[in-house]
C-alpha cells in the first residue's frame, strides 16, 4: 500500500508533449508550429542582441547572492515604468505594490495568492474561452472558483464583443476577470480602443477587478506603448484597481530564466503599503526569494538608453518578421503556388484555387499565433503524414515558419482540406 494510493494520474500538459514528439521525430522536413517560442529566419532560437549586450556587461560584476524577497528593487521599478509609461508611473508609483516573480505564470500565481488572501471571501475568477491552457490550473490550484464566457466566435472566426460585454454585465460584482492584455493567446483577437474603452466603463460599473495578462508588451506590435494601451486606459483614465503579470519570456527571449514581475496598481498609498507587505509575505512562503539573473539582465537593459533602444530594434525585428509570415502563409494559401510532386517522373506544375474557405481571419489576427479554425482530425492529418506540428485547437506559433517552410506548410494544408 502506497501513502498515494488515492493519486490519480494527469496526462501530460499538451504543448510540452506535443515538442517532445517533435524532437523524436526524425522527419527532415519537420515543422514545428506547436509551443510559443521565438524562431529566427533559419528556425533557430534567438538569443537578442540587446540581451548578449547586457549578459556582457553583467559579466564583470556578476555575484549570486540572494536577491531581496520581492525581488531586484531597480528591476521592479524598471518593468512598473515600462508597463504604465513613465509619465504614469510618476503619478501612480506611490499607489503601487510590485513583487518579481517567477515569469508570467508565476505573476498570475502570486496575483492569485494575494486575491484570495486580501479579502475574506474568495472571489470568482472569469477567464475567456478559449484561453492560454495554464490560466485555468493556475487559479484552479488555489482554490477559486473558474467561470468562463465567450470570447471567440468561431462562425466569424473573429472576437465575440457582445458576448464579452454580456459576460461582464452578468458578472458577480467583485470578481476578477483575466483579460489578455494583448495579443489575446490563442485567438490573436484583441478588442479596439473603442471596444477597450466600453469595457473599461463596464468594469467600473459592476466593480469587477481587471487582472491583466501581460506576456507579450512590445512583442505583439513591436512598440510597448502600444501593446500596454489597455492596462494603461484601465488605471488612467477609468481610476481602476488592477493587477498586471508581466512576463520577459518572450519580448526579451529569457524563456528559462523566469523573470516575471506583479504590479498591483491600487487607488491608495495605504492599501499600496499593506499588499506591498503581503506580497512579500506570499512570496517568503513560496519561494523565499526569487532568481536573479534574469531580473538583473532585465534591469539592465530597461535602465540604459543605449540598450533600451537596441531591444526596441530587437522587438522591431522580431514582431516584423512574425507579421511577414504570417501573411506569407495566408498568400501560399489563397492563391495558386507551383509545386513540385513528389513522384517523380510526374510533375504537377499548378495549384489553382487555393486552399478552400476564408482565410481573412489570419491576417487580421496579431501576435504570435495563428489560430487557424482547422478541425482537430486535421490538425492530426497534418502532424501524421506532414510532420507539421500544431495546438490541438489549430493554433499555430507563427516564429515557427520560415522561407524554407512556409510554402511546405500552406500547401499541405491545401491538400489536407481538399
Ligand atoms: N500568459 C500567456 C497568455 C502566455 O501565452 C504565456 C506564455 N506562453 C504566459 C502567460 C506565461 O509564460 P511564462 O511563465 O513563460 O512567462
Amino acid at each position: 500500500p502506497s501513502w498515494f494510493d488515492q493519486a490519480h494520474f494527469i496526462p501530460p500538459d499538451a504543448i510540452f508533449a506535443l515538442t517532445a514528439q517533435y524532437v523524436a521525430d526524425t522527419f527532415l522536413q519537420k515543422v514545428n508550429l506547436g509551443q510559443g517560442t521565438y524562431r529566427d529566419e533559419n528556425g533557430n532560437p534567438w538569443v537578442l542582441p540587446s540581451v548578449r549586450k547586457s549578459r556582457e556587461i553583467l559579466s564583470q560584476k556578476l555575484y549570486h547572492e540572494y536577491l531581496p524577497i520581492v525581488g531586484l528593487a531597480s528591476f521592479r521599478q524598471e518593468a512598473a515604468k515600462l508597463a504604465l509609461g513613465p509619465e504614469l508611473f510618476a503619478k501612480q508609483q506611490d499607489k503601487l505594490a510590485t513583487c518579481q516573480s517567477l515569469s508570467g505564470t508565476g505573476a498570475l500565481h502570486l496575483a492569485g495568492l494575494l486575491l484570495r488572501a486580501g479579502r475574506t471571501s474568495r472571489p470568482k475568477i472569469y477567464i475567456p474561452e478559449p484561453t492560454w491552457s495554464n490560466h485555468h490550473q493556475v487559479f484552479a490550484s488555489l482554490g477559486f472558483q473558474c467561470e468562463t464566457f465567450q470570447y471567440y466566435n468561431p462562425e466569424t472566426k473573429d472576437l465575440d464583443i457582445d458576448s464579452y460585454y454580456a459576460a461582464l454585465k452578468a458578472a458577480e460584482p467583485n470578481s476578477v476577470v483575466i483579460i489578455h492584455a494583448c495579443a489575446h493567446n490563442p485567438t490573436g483577437c484583441d478588442p479596439s480602443k473603442e471596444q477597450w474603452r466600453e469595457l473599461a466603463g463596464i468594469f467600473k460599473e459592476r466593480q469587477l477587478f481587471p487582472l491583466f495578462d501581460a506576456a507579450y508588451l512590445g512583442f505583439n506590435s513591436g512598440n510597448v506603448d502600444n501593446d500596454a494601451f489597455a492596462i494603461r486606459l484601465f488605471i488612467e483614465e477609468t481610476k481602476l484597481e488592477a493587477g498586471v503579470c508581466l512576463s520577459f519570456a518572450k519580448n526579451m527571449g529569457l524563456y528559462g530564466e523566469r523573470v516575471g514581475c506583479f504590479l498591483l496598481a491600487t487607488s491608495t498609498e495605504d492599501t499600496a503599503v499593506k499588499t506591498q507587505s503581503m506580497l512579500e509575505m506570499l512570496q517568503r512562503s513560496e519561494v523565499s526569494n526569487p532568481p536573479a539573473y534574469g531580473a538583473k539582465i532585465a534591469s539592465t537593459i530597461l535602465g540604459d538608453d543605449t540598450l533600451r533602444q537596441a531591444w526596441h530594434d530587437d522587438l522591431t525585428t522580431m514582431s516584423d518578421r512574425i507579421r511577414s509570415m504570417r501573411r506569407a502563409l495566408y498568400d501560399r494559401l489563397v492563391s495558386s503556388g507551383k509545386r513540385s510532386d513528389n513522384n517523380p517522373g510526374r510533375t504537377t506544375l499548378t495549384r489553382s484555387a487555393g486552399a478552400p474557405g476564408s482565410w481573412e481571419h489570419l491576417i487580421r489576427q496579431s501576435g504570435m499565433f495563428g489560430f487557424l479554425g482547422l478541425s482537430p482530425d486535421i490538425v492530426l492529418k497534418l502532424r501524421e503524414q506532414y510532420h507539421i506540428y500544431m495546438a490541438g485547437n489549430s493554433r499555430i506559433s507563427i516564429a515557427g515558419l520560415n522561407e524554407q517552410n512556409v510554402a511546405y506548410v500552406g500547401d499541405s494544408i491545401t491538400e489536407c482540406l481538399k
